[in-house]
This record gives structure tokens, sequence and C-alpha cells, in this order.
């Protein structure tokens, strides 16, 4: 009797392992940033798609990553303020240590912080980097480089070669030159990368190296080549132009392995947009961020047991929200051949955002908690009020990554 109750423990014991380790790990994760996407910003954009694309006079429609099954809502304070800026938020995102604002990745000590990227690579999965800013902005330089100034475009730059990640993607360095210096194209080649303009560059060079940085196509006249903006591309209506959507899917091509990796993705300016309180920008960047995390969303249906998603902001930007909105308005403004003939734009003059019923609290950052929606592999580690920088902390435990 006793023999037998011991192997039915011994059996209960095994079974109860198996299940352990048959808990899948993510293999493959997404981070998406949506630089400025508060509550307020989703909640305006939904309610964008439900009245100029769903015809309703109320109601919300889904975003791609609304429909996620958890949803959490982080903190964003830095060291130094309640209001975080986006070094120090994306530092918080990047490495779970609060710092100063305006300085990336270096302590108030003035301590060298690692950001999950490089424990991520080390524990041999290839690492990804995009935004639709330039690459040596604030929040991208987060996850790859170290300064006392997120300005120093330069010396941010310069690290991009150092960090050995396989993908970079998104707008060309802001400040590759110096004087007597190596550029950083030079830097990042010296260290094996291949840079590619354009996505038939891409095509061309992707299959001849294991390091790729991908940027927008050059362009005589354009002062900044970084990606433009939802709005833009619909009035350029030029071929070349990538998105963040294209770049996510460049990415995956490049990155896809046995082992697994991680990407971050930036949707960088729907900031822009609501440090100018536009209303029309704000819709269009965070639509586009959704068009991203769709693409990301459509490897997750793949491999659905070892892939986590995860979408938050650095910070909120602007504050709007719905006093009583009328947003069918701001598609007939922005895109008026796609409304009915005899459209009249009532926002051809006077303040779109007071004709389309959205109110904004301030031009800058605000301090509120931001969202974080998952889905996937550890998923339910983003649930309910958490801390940013609890956020990188969980994505290392959901890939087996120590932290
Ligand atoms: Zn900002």
């Amino acid at each position: 009797m006793k023999k037998i109750s011991y192997i039915v423990l011994t059996l209960l014991m095994m079974l109860s392992m198996a299940s352990c380790n048959a808990k899948p790990k993510a293999k493959y994760v997404f981070l998406f940033i949506g630089d400025g996407m508060g509550f307020g910003a989703v909640s305006v954009t939904e309610t964008y798609l439900a009245q100029a694309d769903g015809g309703m006079e109320q109601g919300m429609a889904p975003l791609a990553f609304t429909g996620f099954p958890v949803l959490g809502a982080a903190s964003t304070f830095s060291a130094n303020s309640q209001v975080t800026d986006s070094s120090a938020g994306g530092t918080a995102l990047s490495t779970g240590t609060k710092i100063n604002n305006h300085t990336m990745a270096i302590t108030p000590e003035g301590d060298t912080l690692t950001s999950i990227t490089y424990k991520i690579h080390d524990a041999g999965f290839k690492v990804g980097v995009a935004a639709t800013v330039c690459i040596d902005h604030a929040t991208p330089g987060s996850f790859y480089a170290h300064n006392e100034s997120r300005s120093n475009y330069y010396e941010i730059g310069s690290e991009l070669g150092q960090s050995g990640f396989e993908f970079f993607g998104g707008g060309d360095f802001n400040n590759p030159n110096r004087e007597g210096e190596p550029s950083c194209y030079e830097k990042a080649e010296a260290a094996g990368y291949t840079i590619a303009y354009g996505r038939e560059e891409f095509d061309q060079k992707k299959a001849e190296t294991d390091k790729i940085v991908f940027f927008q196509k050059r362009e005589e006249g354009r002062a900044m080549n970084d990606i433009p903006t939802y709005l833009a591309r619909h009035d350029r209506n030029n071929p070349d132009d990538i998105c963040l959507a294209e770049i996510v899917e460049k990415g995956i091509e490049f990155l896809d392995n046995d082992k697994g990796f991680f990407m971050m993705a930036e949707g960088s300016k729907i900031d822009y947009a609501a440090h100018s309180n536009a209303l029309p920008g704000l819709i269009y960047e965070t639509i586009d961020m959704s068009n991203a995390v769709e693409v990301a969303l459509e490897f997750y249906k793949k491999h659905p047991k070892n892939t986590l998603i995860v979408v938050t902001a650095d910070h909120e930007t602007g504050g709007p929200a719905c006093r009583n909105p009328r947003l069918s308005i701001v598609k007939g403004h922005c895109l008026p051949e796609q409304m009915p003939e005899g459209y009249v734009d009532e926002a051809a003059e006077g303040d779109i955002s007071d004709i389309a019923g959205i109110g904004w609290i301030t031009g800058n950052h605000t301090g509120d908690r931001v969202p974080v929606f998952a889905i996937g592999a550890g998923s339910e580690m983003f649930a309910g009020c958490i801390d940013n920088t609890d956020i990188p902390r969980r994505i290392c435990k959901a890939m087996g990554v120590e932290f």
C-alpha cells in the first residue's frame, strides 16, 4: 500500500514538473512604444475610428492592440521629475532604472546602465531597434546607447555600431559627422553593419550581411531623413516612403530565427503631434503605430505559444480628451478625397480640436499613468497598476533571461 502511494506521488510530481516545463517561454518579443501615447490618445483615436470609418455617432472601434486581453497602467515619473522626458522614460523601459530627465542610460551618480537589449542579446536572441524619428533620438537611443545628454547625437549614433544588434530601422542619423573623427556611418560599417537606404537596397543587401541598418531613402533637399508621418506620406504620395509597419515587417524577416528575437519599435511622432495639440496628427500617428502592431499580431498568430507583444508609452503628451467629439470632421479635413461629394470642410476655418470637440490640457508631457497592452507568453505579468521600470524586468522574466 505504502509502495503504491509512493508511486502515485512520484507520478503526480512528474506530471506537475512536466506542466511547469510546458509553460511556454516568450521566444519572440515585441515592445511597442507610442511616444506620448496616453489613455487619451487611444480613446480619441478609437472614437475617431468609430465616427469617421464606422459611421457611428457614438462608440469606439478598436485599434490593433486595444483588443489585447491584458491591460495595465504604468506610472512614468523620472528620478528628478514627476513628468518624465523621452530619454528618462525610454531608459526606465530599457533598463528598469529611473534616471534624470535629458540623460540616457546613465544614473544621476554617473553610473552606466545596461539595457535589456544587451542582456537579451547575450542570452543568444537576435535584437532589433526601430523608430520613426532618427535612430539616435531619445527613445531608440535608450535601447543601445549611454550619454549624459540626449542631445549628443554624434556620440549616441557612434554607439550603434558597438551594440552588435542585428537590426536597426527608421530615420537616418541626425548628426553623423564630427571633424577629424570617423562618421557614425563609418563606425557602423567598421563594426560590420550594412546600411540600406530604402526597400530596394534592403532587399538587395539583406542576404549578404548579418547586421543591417534600414533607413528611409535619401532625398535631395530634405533636411532630416526621418520617416514621414502618416499625413505627410498621404500628401507626398512618394512611393519611396516607408512606415513603421514596413520597418517591423522587414525587421521580422531579418531577425526571425529558431532561438528567437526581441524588437523594440517606437511610434515616435505621436508625441510631436501632441506637443502641437495637432489633433489629426495625433490620430493618424496612433493609427500608424496600430498598423505596425498589426504586423506583429500576424506573426503572433503563427507562433501564439511563444510570442509576447507589449504596447505602451514612455509618457503621455498633451492630455487630449473627448469633450463632445465629432471626429469625422478630422477625416474630411485630412483626407477630403475619401469623403462624399459635396462634403463641406467645417474645420478649414477655426481650430480643428475645438470644432471636433477635443480638449487638451498642455503642450507638454503630463505625469499621468500610461496604458500597457499585452498579449501572449507572459502577458499576464503586465496587468494592473505597475511602474514603467517593472516592464523590462517582466520582459526578461517572460524570456527566461536574467535581469
Ligand atoms: Zn515629447
